[in-house]
């Protein structure tokens, strides 16, 4: 039964391919509030976890559940009106779009769903896209990209691009957040930046669960971090815990 106290509640999960098992009865709890890391080595199920929370992937077996309700068998679309929002490693801007239009179309997204479900009619389309534009405006702002907002994001340096992403997954106002890997390709100031990014999302409210390789912005941003292995939870607890687990330093000493 889901945990009405949790956000998130991944309960025994299994993830087969063809007779590899990607997880192996994985469980973990994430509260409302944490920012919680989810670190192993590579191959060690991450970014597989990430596809069955968010319904890419069906789980082979085991149960997840988002905000009190059974998501186990949830597609994206129905998990992102719900309040889950997520980054990708590889970075999926719309490249024909300008920043400001990214942004745009992500919240367009979201409030046309809600305009249609709770038939709340705005008097007038011109009133609804004014709103939407303001809307994109504050994001912008929020995020440091104001200056960007005429630009292809092709156009601009890389930490730029993962901002945009992590401000186009923010502007479906989500209760979690996912970001696979937010610092890959980040330099030393731009990471420091990413920090201050993450824990302002979460100061305002939204809970954020992240895949990292950089145990440095892991060591600083998570107060608990869950190590897989193998497709197994081997570990969990404060990244000084965690980094200090026999199991955790052997199943890296291999990677
Ligand atoms: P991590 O993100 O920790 O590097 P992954 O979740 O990407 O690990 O992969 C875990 C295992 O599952 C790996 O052995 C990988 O090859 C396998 N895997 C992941 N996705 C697929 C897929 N779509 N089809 C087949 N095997 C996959």
């Amino acid at each position: 039964p889901p945990h009405p106290e949790k956000l998130l509640t991944i309960d025994a999960v299994s993830k087969d391919f063809r007779g590899l098992r990607a997880l192996d009865g994985v469980s973990l709890h994430v509260e409302a509030g944490e920012i919680r890391g989810i670190v192993g080595p590579n191959g060690s199920g991450k970014t597989t976890l990430f596809n069955v929370i968010s319904g890419f992937y069906r789980a082979t077996a085991g149960d997840v559940s988002f905000a009190g309700a059974g998501i186990t068998t949830a597609r994206t679309y129905r998990l992102s009106l719900a309040g889950m929002a997520r980054t990708f490693q590889n970075l999926r801007l719309f490249g024909q779009l300008t920043v400001r239009e990214n942004i745009l179309v992500a919240l367009d997204r979201t409030h046309t769903h809600a305009m249609w479900q709770y038939a709340v009619w705005q008097p007038g389309v011109i009133r609804h896209e004014r709103q939407l534009r303001e809307r994109a405006g504050e994001i912008l702002d929020r995020y440091g990209l104001a200056d960007f907002a005429d630009a292809a994001p092709t156009s601009l340096p890389y930490g730029i691009q993962r901002r945009i992403e992590i401000a186009r997954a923010m502007a479906a106002g989500p209760r979690l957040l996912l970001l696979d890997e937010p610092a890959a390709g980040l330099n030393g100031e731009e990471v420091q930046q990413l920090i201050r990014i993450v824990r302002s999302i979460r100061d305002s409210g939204t809970t954020v669960v992240l895949i990292e390789h950089n145990m440095g912005l892991v060591m600083s941003l998570c107060e608990k971090v869950t190590v897989l292995s193998s497709g197994k939870v081997i570990a969990e607890g404060t990244p000084s815990e965690v980094v200090a687990s026999p199991e955790v330093i052997e199943a890296y000493l291999g990677d």
